[in-house]
C-alpha cells in the first residue's frame, strides 16, 4: 500500500499467488512502478520454490535457498504489501477478500490470479492421509527429507530396502525417480545404481509413460529406466490410498512403504465456486488478454488458467511466457488503456532431469540428451532464479535545486533520504538533548519535567496519592501494512507506560495519513484503527480520541495514560549493586528493518521481527513487578547501550554486560556484517565513549548490535540476584522465548559509570 503526498493511491491491485507469472509483475513495477497504483501480494508461500530446480535439489546438487525466490525482497522492490495467507474463497463481485486471521477484510480494483495446480491425484479417496503430493513443493520436501533418513538409516543399521511408489506418468515423476535414486546412491557410496535399497515404481494410467513427448523421447527414458531398475507400471489407473497400500481398477492392489503422486495439475473448486468461468479442461478460463471471461478485471495464468480455445498441457513455461504479458496488460488495464494479446506457443521446450548429471531435450519431434543439455538446463534454471533474486539498487531522488549545496552535504542529504522508518526514523538523542537544554526549566517542582530525571512516561502527581502517567510515541510506517503496522506501534506506545511497572489506562490515537482518493484514505485509516484497537483491547486499554492530519508518509502513534500509586512506580533509577540485568526481547529490529528496505532481508528474518515486535510487554512488566525489579526501561531507538547508559545514572555503581549472551534476532549480525545499519546507529554510537574497553571487542557484530535502534523492543530490568532465576522461567512462560540475563551491576570501579562488556 504504497502512497505518498505526491502520487495519492486511487486503485489497488491484488496479486494472489507467488508463481511465475508474478515474478515478472512485481519486477516490472519495481523497475517502472506506477505513481497512484497500490499493490497487494497475497501468497500461501513467501518462499515460493522453482519446480524446474526441484530435481537438481533433490539429487543434493543444488541447496534450498537456490530453488527458491524470496518474494519479500521482490515485493519490497515493487513497493507491494505482502500478506502470507492461503485464500479460499474471494468476492469477485463486491471485489473484497476476508481472511481467516483478525486482518480486517480488503477491497480491491484489479486482481490477478497465478496460484498454480495441485496433482489431480488429491481427489483420490485417501489421497491426503496415505500419499504424499509432489505439490506443495515445500511440504513435499519436507516429507522427502524424511523418507531419505528412513532409507538411509535402514539401510545402514540392518540392510534394509525401502519401497517407493510414485503415481504418474509425466517428467515430474520421471525426474524424481531418478534423481531420488542418485542421491540415495550417492549418500551411501554406492556403485551401482541399480544396487540401492531404494525400490522404486512409477505406477501410471496410460498405456505408455510421457506421453506428450516423441517417441524418441519416450524410448530413451523407458530404457533408461530399465537399466536403472526402476519398475514401470503402466495402464494402472488408481481409485484409492490405504496406507502402504495403493488400489488400481481391475488390477492387484500394489504395496508400498511410502507413495508419492505426482500426477496431472488440477485446481482447487473455489475460483470456480467463486463465480469464475470454467475452462472445458478444468481450469479458470481467460482470453487472450489474460482476463477472466467472467469478470474483465480478473486476470489470471499459469497452470491455473486456461486461455479459451487454446488449451495447452500445464508447465511453468507459460507461466514465464505469460508474465510479460500479464506485467504489461495490468498496468493497461489500471490506465484504461487497450490490452495486449497474448498467444501461447504449439510446443514448449521440456529439459528432463536425469539424476547423473545429463538431461533431456523434448520439443515436439526434437530428442537431445547428454551433459551439454544438463548443463543448459542448470544455466536457464539459475539465470531465472537470479533474475528474481538480484534486484538493482534504486536510486533516490532528491528534490534539490542543483548549486544550493556543495556536493558532500547533497550526498548526505540523499543519503539520509533512504533513512529508516520504525525508531530509525527518531530524531537522534544528542540533537534532542541540545534543543531541550535550550528550554526554560519548569517551575512546579511536583511534575516530573524536563528538568528532572528521564523517565519513560511524565509522572503528574494526582491530588488522591496516585500519579497520572502520560507518554507520547509516533512512528513512521516501516511495513506496506497499516493493520500490521499499526498493531506494533500500538505495542511501542504502551511500552512506556509497563517500562514503568504500571498498565496502560487510556489512549488518544495520532494518525498521518498519505493524500488518497476518499476510498483509500478511509481504508488506510480502518485498518490502522483495527490493528490499534486489537492490540488496546489485548492491553485492556480504552480508546479515548485522537487526532488525524494529511501527512507525507503513513503515521501512528498514541498518547498512553496510566495511572499508579505514587512510589510503586519503577523507574531507569535505582540498580542496585549485584542486580541481574534481564532483556526480554532479542535485539536486530533496526538493522533488519534497513536490510528489508534495501531489498537485502531474508522473508523469515523480517516475519520473525515482525513478530518479535508485536509482542506487547504487558507479561514482562507484571513479571518484572512480582519479581521486585529495582529498575526498568524499554530499549527503542536509542538502543540497548544507549538506553542503559540511561539507567546508569547512580555514580557508585556500572554495568558488566556479558555480550555474548545478549539475544540478537535472526538475519540481524548477518545484516550488520554485511554493512547495513538503521540511519540511527551511527548518533547512538556515540554512547561507545561510555563502554569502557571498547577495543576489545569493537570488531564483533553483536558489539554493534547493542546501538542497533529497536522499534517495540523488550524491557529491560535490574533484577535482584536471588529472584533473577525465577524471573526468567515466567518470561519464558509468558511467551519471551528470546529473553536472556545479559549481564549484572557492580560496585563503581571505573572513573565515570561505564559499561564493561566481558
Ligand atoms: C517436480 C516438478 C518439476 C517440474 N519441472 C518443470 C520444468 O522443468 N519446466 C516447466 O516448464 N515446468 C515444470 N514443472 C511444472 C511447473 O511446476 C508448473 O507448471 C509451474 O510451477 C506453474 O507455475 P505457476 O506460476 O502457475 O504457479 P506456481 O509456480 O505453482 O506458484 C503458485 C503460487 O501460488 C501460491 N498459492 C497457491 N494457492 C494459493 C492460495 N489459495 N492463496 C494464496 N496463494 C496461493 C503458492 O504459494 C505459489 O506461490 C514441474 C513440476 C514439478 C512438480
Amino acid at each position: 500500500m504504497h502512497s505518498s503526498q505526491n502520487s495519492p493511491t486511487v486503485k489497488h491491485l491484488v496479486l494472489v499467488g507467488g508463481g511465475h507469472s508474478h515474478l515478472a509483475v512485481l519486477k516490472s513495477l519495481g523497475m517502472k512502478p506506477v505513481p497512484g497504483l497500490a499493490i497487494t501480494l497475497i501468497s500461501r508461500d513467501i518462499k515460493t520454490p522453482y519446480s524446474g530446480s526441484l530435481p537438481a535439489y533433490i539429487t543434493g546438487f543444488n541447496d534450498f535457498d537456490s530453488i527458491h525466490i524470496d518474494l519479500r525482497p521482490l515485493a519490497q522492490f515493487a513497493g507491494a504489501r505482502i500478506i502470507q495467507e492461503e485464500l479460499t474463497s474471494i468476492d469477485f463481485d463486491k471485489k473484497t477478500i476476508e481472511f481467516s486471521s483478525s486482518r480486517p477484510d480488503i477491497e480491491f480494483d484489479i486482481i490477478s490470479l497465478n496460484i498454480g495446480s495441485e496433482p489431480d491425484a488429491v481427489k483420490i479417496p485417501g489421497a491426503a492421509e496415505f500419499a504424499i503430493g509432489i505439490k506443495p513443493i515445500d511440504l513435499f520436501i519436507e516429507r522427502w527429507e524424511e523418507i531419505y533418513q528412513t532409507v538411509i538409516d535402514g539401510y545402514e543399521s540392518k540392510g534394509a530396502s525401502f519401497r517407493l511408489a510414485i503415481v504418474g506418468g509425466g517428467p515430474a515423476s520421471i525426474e524424481f525417480a531418478f534423481a531420488a535414486q542418485q542421491r540415495i546412491s550417492d549418500s551411501l557410496k554406492l556403485r551401482l545404481l541399480e544396487d540401492s535399497p531404494l525400490k522404486l515404481k512409477i505406477v501410471c494410467a496410460d498405456q505408455i509413460l510421457l506421453k506428450a513427448h516423441n517417441s524418441k523421447v519416450r524410448e530413451f527414458i523407458q530404457e533408461e529406466l530399465y537399466k536403472r531398475g526402476i519398475e514401470i507400471l503402466t495402464d494402472h489407473r488408481v481409485c484409492e490410498f490405504k496406507k502402504s497400500e495403493i488400489f488400481c481398477e481391475d488390477r492387484d492392489s500394489i504395496l508400498a512403504d511410502a507413495i508419492i503422486f505426482a500426477t496431472g495439475a488440477s485446481i482447487p473448486s473455489w475460483p470456480i465456486d467463486a463465480g469464475l468461468n470454467e475452462s472445458t479442461d478444468g481450469f479458470i478460463e481467460v482470453n487472450k488478454s489474460l482476463q477472466t471471461t467472467s469478470h474483465e478485471y480478473v486476470f489470471a495464468t499459469g497452470d491455473a488458467a486456461t486461455i479459451k480455445g487454446e488449451p495447452r498441457p500445464k508447465s511453468g513455461v507459460f507461466a514465464v511466457r505469460q508474465g510479460k504479458y500479464l506485467a504489461e496488460n495490468l498496468v493497461r488495464y489500471a490506465t484504461e488503456r487497450p490490452l495486449r494479446n497474448y498467444q501461447p506457443q504449439k510446443h514448449a521446450l521440456a529439459l528432463i532431469n536425469l539424476g547423473n548429471k545429463k538431461a533431456i531435450a523434448s520439443r515436439n519431434k526434437l530428442f537431445l540428451h547428454g551433459r551439454s543439455i544438463w548443463s543448459l538446463k542448470n544455466s536457464i534454471d539459475s539465470k531465472f532464479i537470479r533474475k528474481y533474486t538480484e534486484l538493482p539498487e534504486m536510486d533516490v531522488p532528491l528534490a534539490i535545486n542543483s548549486g544550493l549545496v556543495d556536493k558532500k552535504t547533497e550526498e548526505a542529504l540523499k543519503e539520509h533520504a533512504m533513512r529508516c522508518a520504525g525508531c530509525g526514523a527518531k530524531v537522534a538523542s544528542n540533537i534532542l538533548e541540545e534543543v531541550l537544554q535550550l528550554l526554560p526549566r519548569s517551575n512546579d517542582s511536583k511534575i516530573a519535567g524536563l528538568n528532572s530525571q528521564v523517565e519513560d512516561a511524565s509522572i503528574i502527581p494526582l491530588d488522591n496519592g496516585k500519579v497520572l502517567l502520560q507518554s507520547v510515541d509516533l512512528l513512521k510506517a516501516f511495513v506496506n501494512d497499516p493493520w500490521l503496522f499499526a498493531k506494533i506501534a500500538s505495542n511501542h506506545c504502551l511500552s512506556d507506560i509497563y517500562a514503568m511497572g504500571s498498565f496502560p489506562h487510556s489512549a488518544l490515537a495520532i494518525v498521518g495519513v498519505p493524500f488518497a482518493s476518499k476510498k483509500y484514505t478511509k481504508l488506510q485509516l480502518k485498518e490502522l484503527m483495527r490493528g490499534c484497537h486489537e492490540v488496546l483491547e489485548e492491553n485492556n486499554c480504552e480508546l479515548i480520541g485522537g487526532h488525524s492530519a494529511e501527512s507525507s508518509d503513513l503515521l501512528f502513534g498514541l498518547c498512553v495514560n496510566g495511572f499508579a500509586e505514587e512510589g510503586q512506580l519503577l523507574s531507569k533509577d535505582g540498580m542496585q549493586d549485584g542486580d541481574i540485568l534481564i532483556l526480554t526481547k532479542a535485539l536486530g529490529t533496526g538493522c533488519l528493518l534497513a536490510a528489508d528496505m534495501r531489498f537485502k532481508a531474508r522473508h523469515e528474518w523480517i516475519a520473525n521481527a515482525l513478530q518479535s515486535m508485536s509482542q506487547s510487554n504487558y507479561l514482562a512488566a507484571k513479571c518484572f513487578l512480582a519479581h521486585h525489579a529495582n529498575a526498568c526501561t524499554d530499549i527503542t531507538g536509542f538502543g540497548l547501550a544507549g538506553h542503559l547508559m540511561e539507567m546508569l545514572t547512580d555514580n557508585n555503581i556500572e554495568v558488566e554486560l556479558n555480550l555474548s549472551d545478549v539475544p540478537a534476532l535472526a538475519g540481524a549480525l548477518e545484516s550488520l556484517k554485511s554493512g547495513i545499519v538503521s540511519s540511527l546507529h551511527k548518533d547512538n554510537a556515540l554512547v561507545s565513549r561510555h563502554v569502557f574497553n571498547q577495543e576489545a571487542f569493537g570488531s564483533e557484530m553483536r558489539y554493534q548490535l547493542i546501538f542497533d535502534p529497536q522499534t517495540s523492543g523488550g524491557l529491560l530490568a535490574s533484577v535482584p540476584e536471588s529472584a533473577a532465576e525465577s524471573c526468567l522461567t515466567q518470561l519464558y512462560e509468558g511467551g519471551y522465548h528470546a529473553a536472556k540475563a545479559i549481564g549484572h551491576v557492580v560496585k563503581r570501579n571505573t572513573e565515570k559509570p561505564a559499561i564493561i562488556l566481558r
